[in-house]
């Protein structure tokens, strides 16, 4: 069942999520060659407290931190842990907030010290498959309308589009319906309409979009190891469009 939000719970989103913001680009800065995806979580957890809300991950499906980390091959859910991240890593960095009773979600992937091109091109493909998919999402079009327009983008670069993990809507719960898939037909899925509250995330592979349980049992990985990326964010559907609730002032 899809819950349509008031006026009031989208201001009350949107104040959780410009914290959520500005606590994951703090984070972001912070993932630099010799630091621990620990100490990020650490520090995203700290932050998080400070602005007087909550870690909405912890604890979630028995997750035991705030912060899901993925390095390279590693899609999304990832623990994370004490090895330091390297020069050339690349590392996707997903956070949840709860602030007075509802939930934000958001992603980015950043590149730790210089990187290959390749990777490069795969953090902005992906950056820009969310761009385009918040531009499409409006009342009256599909998830589906969606899901085709990241799709057709990450394919015409030349990346795979993960299939088996989707965005979805989100409120009290961190996990609501709509699915918002990242890839699909045109005029199918769930009609968007004024109220909602949805996270787009496209997941994108540099080889095939095929994934498997990475090595930590929580967290998704490529099966052919190839490097994924993965970016989001929480937005309201509004009259004429949409406002993206994750931002930071
Ligand atoms: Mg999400």
């Amino acid at each position: 069942m899809v819950h349509i939000k008031s006026a009031e719970e989208i201001a009350i989103m949107a104040e959780g999520g410009k914290i959520l913001a500005t606590v994951l680009y703090q984070v972001a800065d912070m993932a630099k060659p010799g630091i621990t995806t620990m100490e990020l979580d650490r520090a995203a957890e700290a932050l998080i407290l400070k602005y007087g809300a909550k870690p909405a991950f912890k604890g979630y499906e028995g997750f035991p931190y705030s912060l899901c980390a993925s390095v390279n091959e590693n899609i999304v859910h990832g623990y994370p842990s004490n090895t330091p991240l390297k020069n050339g890593d690349i590392v996707g960095l997903d956070l949840g907030v709860l602030h007075k009773g509802y939930n934000t979600d958001m992603a980015v992937t950043v590149a730790v010290g210089e990187v290959s091109f390749e990777a490069k091109r795969l953090l902005k493909v992906t950056e820009k498959a969310l761009r385009l998919g918040i531009k499409k999402a409006r009342a009256g079009v599909t998830t589906g309308d969606v899901g085709n327009t990241i799709q057709r983008f990450i394919e015409d670069q030349g990346f795979g589009v993960v299939r088996d993990l989707y965005g979805h809507g989100i409120g009290k719960q961190v996990h609501e319906d709509p699915l918002v898939p990242n890839f699909g037909k045109r005029q199918e899925g769930t009609v968007l309409k004024e109220g909602m509250v949805i996270c787009i995330e496209p997941m994108v592979t540099m080889g095939d979009f095929k994934m498997k349980r990475s090595d930590d049992g929580y967290g998704y990985a490529t099966r052919d190891g190839s490097l994924s990326a993965h970016f989001e964010h929480t937005l309201a559907i509004t009259k004429d469009g949409c406002r993206v609730l994750t931002v930071a002032p």
